[in-house]
């Protein structure tokens, strides 16, 4: 196969060109893959990163507030047990108790309730104003457990101002440890509001604020039926209690929309917040991107496919034609058989063949009788038809695979015969004469007979066989002979070591 040579081997071939269009395209898109997974774990490193950071800002504001809140708290409840509190006139008692932080914008009201749950002392108001809290939960939480420390109560409506708050409360003991009533400071829910306002989460990103038991203080964004909504005994919510703090992912009982969640416990407080991420939103800049370049590479490949084949099939095809025009190159276009190149690349094979293997080599050189006369009387194209018809004789004589017909002139052949020694030789030429005798061309009126072939016969046997020019030019000095002696019969040249004597007559 003739291929260019400027194209490495491993590109002349065109099954190469078939594996190339199938692996590059597969490790296109092994990399692709490999590529588009790695910005996929960016952008979920990029959210988790987010989440983190939010929740820490968030947890620290909640928990300073609280704190600020609770040490007033318990100041009041310290100093409200010290005698000269007491003795204080109104005023003075109300300007001990409640320090600035009193007037704190997110502090709904700071009141101190006796054992019977009336407000006895309220920081924004004096005299206090009058409210029973003796049913609230925190109230009776204090009054059954004396060391509950800090209480923060579920989401409720505020009795005196009617805003939506948490209570935070502590616990007021008498002098002989019984109960005392309760200090209580409100934290307005609004200030929940404002602190998670300018945080974009996306459509399905969510902050929420529970108590560890469970209620939902707080959601951002806001809807009021997600207010003291209970979710313990959830697996999200479970996993937030028992891990204190970290990430998963999960779905959401609220919506079944899949999360992902940051959380961590506020502080010390009995608080847990999360920041949730919809893991959708999260992947969806990074699927349209995906998408893109999936399209592209995906196109990429289509194309490389294509054009591998293509330029597959092209190299197919230039290689058959050179295989054809090899062919060509080597056969004599009027009657098929093997030209002069062939043959005499054939004739110096063999001998050499025959000179290693020791077999004879037999050469008959095959000259059509008068042949010119052919041409005069009938014409060029009668003259063709039995130049085929001949090389059909030819052709016919020989049976052995090695056995070589070729037309190496005008009206001149050549029956190259390895492994064949004179005797075998004279034989053919025999069964030549014999088949040119029923050559007939009936369309010229050419009868069977008319045609006659002088034959020459060269052998040599094995290590005596010279160079293939000597056998050609033996059998040729046969041939002479045969022309000579009347044409129509063959001569077989004297063997090489035989020297100085005339061709024999053969047939
Ligand atoms: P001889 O018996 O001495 O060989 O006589 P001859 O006429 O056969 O030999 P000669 O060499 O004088 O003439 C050979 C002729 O063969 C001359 C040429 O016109 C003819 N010839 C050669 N090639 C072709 C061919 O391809 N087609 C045809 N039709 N004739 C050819
Ligand atoms: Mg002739
Ligand atoms: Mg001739």
């Amino acid at each position: 196969m003739v291929l260019p040579r400027r194209l490495p081997r491993v590109f002349r071939s065109g099954r190469n060109w078939v594996a190339l269009s199938v692996l590059a395209p597969l490790g296109m898109l092994a990399m692709c893959g490999l590529m588009l997974l790695d910005l996929r774990h960016d952008a979920w490193d990029k959210a988790e990163q987010t989440s983190r950071n939010l929740l820490q800002v968030v947890e620290r504001d909640i928990a300073r507030n609280i704190e600020i809140i609770d040490l007033s708290l318990q100041a009041v409840a310290d100093n409200l047990r010290a005698p000269e509190t007491l003795a204080a006139s109104a005023r003075a008692r109300q300007m001990i108790l409640f320090d600035r932080a009193a007037t704190a914008r997110d502090l709904g009201v700071m009141l101190v309730l006796d054992e019977n749950g009336d407000s006895v002392l309220d920081a924004s108001a004096l005299p206090a104003r009058k409210v029973n809290n003796a049913d609230r939960d925190y109230f009776q939480a204090h009054k059954t457990h004396p060391d509950l420390g800090l209480h923060i109560s579920k989401p409720v409506v505020s009795r005196l101002t009617g805003a939506p708050i948490v209570v935070l409360s502590r616990r007021i003991d008498k002098p002989d440890g019984s109960f005392g009533g309760v200090v209580l400071g409100s934290l307005k829910l609004s200030y929940f509001s404002r602190l998670f306002d300018r945080i974009g989460l996306g459509r399905d990103g969510a902050i929420n604020l529970y108590l560890r038991e469970g209620t939902r203080i707080v959601r951002h964004p806001y809807v009021a039926a997600d207010i003291g909504v209970n979710i313990a005994g959830t697996p999200n919510f479970d996993r937030f209690v028992r891990e204190g703090n970290g990430v998963f992912v999960g779905t959401s009982v609220r919506d079944g929309v899949e999360r992902h969640y940051a959380f961590t416990q506020v502080g010390t407080f009995p608080l847990v917040l999360n920041v949730a991420l919809a893991t959708r939103e999260i992947e969806a800049a990074w699927r349209v991107k995906a998408l893109g370049i999936a399209a592209v590479v995906l196109v990429l490949c289509g194309l490389t496919i294509a054009l591998s084949l293509l330029f597959g099939r092209e190299l197919r095809r230039r290689a058959e034609m050179h295989a054809e025009m090899a062919r060509l190159s080597r056969t004599d276009a009027l009657t098929g058989l093997a030209n002069r190149r062939r043959f005499e690349h054939a004739l110096s094979r063999a001998s050499e063949d025959a000179r290693r293997t020791g077999k004879p080599l037999a050469l008959l050189v095959v000259d059509a009788d008068h042949f010119k006369r052919y041409n005069d009387s009938y014409g060029h194209d009668v003259g063709d038809e039995v130049l085929r018809g001949l090389a059909r004789c030819l052709s016919a004589s020989v049976h052995r695979p090695g056995d070589l017909a070729c037309r190496v002139g005008g009206e001149e052949f050549a029956l190259l015969l390895p492994g064949t020694d004179e005797h075998g030789a004279v034989s053919v030429a025999r069964e030549v004469h014999d088949q040119v005798s029923r050559l007939a061309v009936p369309s010229a009126g050419i009868g069977a007979g008319a045609v006659t072939v002088s034959i020459g016969v060269a052998a040599a046997s094995g290590n005596r066989t010279g160079a293939a020019q000597d056998l050609y030019r033996r059998a040729d000095a046969a041939l002479y002979e045969a022309k000579a002696g009347g044409r129509n019969q063959t001569r077989a040249a004297v063997p090489v070591d035989a020297s100085g004597g005339r061709g024999k007559v053969a047939a």
